[in-house]
C-alpha cells in the first residue's frame, strides 16, 4: 500500500515552527517510504479563514523545499460531510443539541463542584419531537454532537506505543455548529478517507481527538489510518513555546536570513534519540529520518542551534551553490569562485560576504597601532615591492620582515592583518593577499 500522508493546516494565521514540526514529519514520512504527501487546508472556519494565510502557507512550503503531490481545501467538500452528516443522523450516530454556550458552561461548573469529570452529559438525547420543535419555536438552532461508543479505543501509535482513551470520559464530539458550520473532526475524517491518507502525523493534543475520529471512521464503516503523535515544543526553560510562537513565524525566519536546510536539519532531530546534524540536501534528510526515533518528552526548541546549524552548512557549501549570494554581494564573477573558498569558512552567516568582499575591494578602515606604525610602513612598502601578489607572497614577506625587524608571532602578523584588513581575525592571510585590490 502506497503511503500517503498529509499536513492539514487551519489558515487562521502564519505558520510558527510548532507547525513545522507536523508538516515536515509528514512530508519525510510520505517521502521515505516513496509515497505521496497531500496539503490540506482546514478552512470550513469562514469566519477565521483568511485567503491571505492560505497563500502563506504555500511560500513557507515552497521556501522550504516541502512540496506536495496533491493540494485539497475542506470549504470545497461541504457536500460530502453533508453526505457523511446524513450516513451518520441514519444510524444514530449524530444527534441534535440546543444548550447555548453559557448552559454549557453551567453544566460544567456543576459538574467540577460536584467533583465530577465535565463530560457532556447528553441532556439533549431524551429531548422529544414537541421539545426540539420548541427550542426551534425559540429561535434556537441545533447543533450536532457525534454519539461516541462510551469504550475504550485503543491504537498502535507510531511513537507513543500502545494508546488507549476511555471515551466514557470524553464528550460527545460538536461535528455541526449552531450555523450549520462543519468542525474538523468530521471533515478530517471524511478526507482521511476519501484521499487514501495511510499515517495522519500530528501533535499530542490530538490524541483525544484520534478516540473520538477512530469511532467516526468505524462508524463510516472505514479502517481508521494510522496514527502518530509527536510531543509539542517548550521553551528552553521548560515552559510551552506559544506565547513566543508569534515571533518565531517561518516567514519571520525566512526574512531573519534563515538557512532553510538548517531550520529542517533542526526540526528533523529535535526530540529524537538521534544527534541533531546538518544535513546539505532534502535527500541526506530523508535518508536520516526515521518516525520510531522520536520520544515523548516535550521538545525544547532553541534558536541558536538553528544558526549554528546554518553556519555549518555555509562552510561546507559548494561555490556553485553560494553563487547567487555572492553575485547579490557584489562580488566580482572572475575571482568568486576563489574569492569563496577563502572566507567560507570564516563567516558565521551570509551577511558576511558583502562585508569580506568590502574588505578586499579596499573599503576599509586599516587599523595600525601608533607603535607598529613604522614597522607596518615597511611592510607594505615591502609588498608594494613584491606585486603582483601571489600565494607564496605572504610567506616571502613576513619571513624577510621576521629577520629584518626581530618582530615573530602575534607581534610579526597582527599589525599587518589589522592594516591589510582592518580586523583582529579573518582569512589565511596567504590565500587572501592575492585577492587583495589595494
Ligand atoms: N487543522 C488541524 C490542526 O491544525 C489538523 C489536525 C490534523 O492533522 O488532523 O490542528
Amino acid at each position: 500500500m502506497t503511503t500517503v500522508t498529509r499536513f492539514a493546516p487551519s489558515p487562521t494565521g502564519r505558520l510558527h515552527v510548532g507547525n513545522l514540526r507536523p508538516a515536515l514529519m509528514n512530508w519525510l514520512h510520505a517521502r521515505k517510504q516513496g509515497g505521496q504527501f497531500v496539503l490540506r487546508i482546514d478552512d470550513t472556519d469562514a469566519e477565521r479563514s483568511r485567503e491571505e494565510h492560505v497563500d502563506a502557507i504555500k511560500r513557507d512550503l515552497d521556501w522550504l523545499g516541502l512540496g506536495w503531490d496533491r493540494f485539497e481545501r475542506q470549504s470545497l467538500r461541504l457536500d460530502r460531510y453533508n453526505a457523511a452528516a446524513n450516513d451518520l443522523r441514519g444510524m444514530g450516530r449524530l444527534y441534535a443539541a440546543y444548550e447555548t454556550a453559557t448552559e454549557l458552561g453551567l453544566k460544567r461548573k456543576t459538574q467540577l463542584q460536584a467533583g465530577r469529570p465535565p463530560v457532556y452529559d447528553r441532556a439533549a438525547l431524551a429531548l422529544t419531537d414537541d421539545d426540539r420543535a420548541r427550542f426551534e419555536a425559540e429561535g434556537r438552532r441545533a447543533h450536532w454532537r457525534f454519539k461516541l461508543d462510551q469504550e475504550r479505543t485503543g491504537w498502535t501509535d507510531g511513537i507513543r506505543g500502545e494508546t488507549m482513551v476511555d471515551c466514557a470520559s470524553v464528550s460527545d464530539p460538536v461535528l455541526i455548529r449552531e450555523d450549520g458550520g462543519f468542525l474538523y473532526t468530521l471533515c478530517s475524517v471524511c478526507d482521511d478517507i476519501d484521499f487514501g491518507i495511510t499515517d495522519v502525523i500530528r501533535g499530542e493534543d490530538h490524541v483525544t481527538n484520534t478516540a473520538t475520529q477512530i469511532q467516526i471512521f468505524e462508524a463510516l464503516d472505514d479502517r481508521p489510518t494510522g496514527f502518530a503523535h509527536h510531543s509539542l515544543l517548550v521553551d528552553a526553560d521548560g515552559s510551552g513555546l506559544s506565547k513566543r510562537l508569534g515571533s518565531l513565524t517561518l516567514e519571520s525566519l525566512r526574512e531573519a536570513g534563515v538557512d532553510p536546510l538548517a531550520l529542517l536539519s533542526y526540526m528533523a532531530r529535535l526530540g529524537t534519540s538521534a544527534p541533531i546534524e546538518a544535513r546539505a540536501s532534502h535527500a541526506e534528510l530523508i535518508e536520516g529520518f526515521d518516525l520510531n526515533s522520536f520520544g515523548r518528552a516535550p521538545a525544547r526548541f532553541d534558536r541558536a542551534e538553528i544558526d549554528a546549524l546554518g553556519t555549518k552548512l555555509l562552510h561546507t557549501r559548494p561555490f556553485e551553490a553560494v553563487k547567487p549570494l555572492l553575485e547579490a554581494a557584489g562580488v566580482d564573477a572572475v575571482v568568486a569562485p576563489r574569492f569563496w573558498d577563502v572566507i567560507r569558512e570564516n563567516i558565521d552567516s551570509a551577511d558576511e560576504i558583502a562585508d569580506w568582499w568590502r574588505i578586499v575591494s579596499g573599503d576599509l578602515t586599516p587599523d595600525i597601532a601608533d607603535d607598529d606604525r613604522e614597522y607596518v610602513a615597511t611592510a607594505l612598502a615591502a609588498l608594494d615591492r613584491a606585486k603582483p601578489w601571489d600565494e607564496d607572497t605572504w610567506k616571502g614577506i613576513t619571513a624577510d620582515l621576521k629577520s629584518q625587524t626581530g618582530r615573530k608571532g602575534k607581534m610579526l602578523f597582527m599589525p599587518l592583518r589589522k592594516a591589510l584588513t582592518g580586523r583582529t581575525n579573518g582569512p589565511d592571510m596567504a590565500a587572501l593577499l592575492p585577492l587583495l585590490r589595494r
